[in-house]
């Protein structure tokens, strides 16, 4: 598969604000950047940008939330290493998993890839519970197809009952990231 360019579908998220203080909305675009910066990196798509309330650990501030599509050519595992560097680049520390994060970048699809190691699970196990992960990809492409059930991003979007996991789209002419 070293020879392949694959479609790699990302998401995104922010509750905190980064080494200088910008705040979510920012670094998960300054995330975006990063990512479309890689060398034989091409975007797909981008998703809207989501405030979305936390799920698990709730006392902790809102999330923002997005996705990235893009096309390279990467081992999936290359490809994590790669996202994990430059989530340290924008400043996440270690210790910060029951705090707010400066960035959290997890791979949902690459391709129709199907592997679990130690290490990485393709598709991300969590991807068809949570509607701030499929909401932004349904932006990219409501079609999307997960590789296992063969549902659409939208028709697993539509089975999630909304008052469970609220979110709330940035409207971008009047919130300024
Ligand atoms: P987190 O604290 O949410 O950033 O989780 C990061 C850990 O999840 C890393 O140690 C990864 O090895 C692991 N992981 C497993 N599958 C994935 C995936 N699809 N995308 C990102 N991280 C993953």
């Amino acid at each position: 598969m070293g020879g392949m360019v694959s479609a790699i579908y990302l998401s995104i998220g922010s509750n905190g604000v980064g080494p200088d203080g910008a705040a979510p909305a920012r670094m998960t675009q300054r995330a975006m950047e990063k990512i479309l910066a890689m060398e034989g990196a091409g975007e797909i798509g981008r998703g809207r940008l989501y405030h979305t309330e936390p799920q698990g650990k709730t006392d902790q501030p809102w999330f923002v939330n997005s996705a990235l599509a893009l096309r390279m050519q990467i081992e999936p595992i290359r490809l994590l290493h790669r996202l994990q560097d430059i989530e340290k680049e924008l400043g996440r520390t270690p210790g910060e998993r029951w705090g707010p994060r400066v960035i959290d970048i997890d791979i949902i699809f690459i391709d129709d890839v199907v592997m679990t190691t130690e290490e990485l699970t393709i598709p991300h196990p969590l991807a068809s519970q949570r509607r701030f992960v499929l909401a932004p990809l349904a932006d990219i492409d409501p079609g999307l197809a997960h590789p296992v059930s063969g549902k659409t991003v939208a028709e697993l979007l539509a089975a999630l009952p909304a008052d469970a996991q609220p979110i709330r789209l940035i409207d971008p002419s009047t919130e300024t990231p």
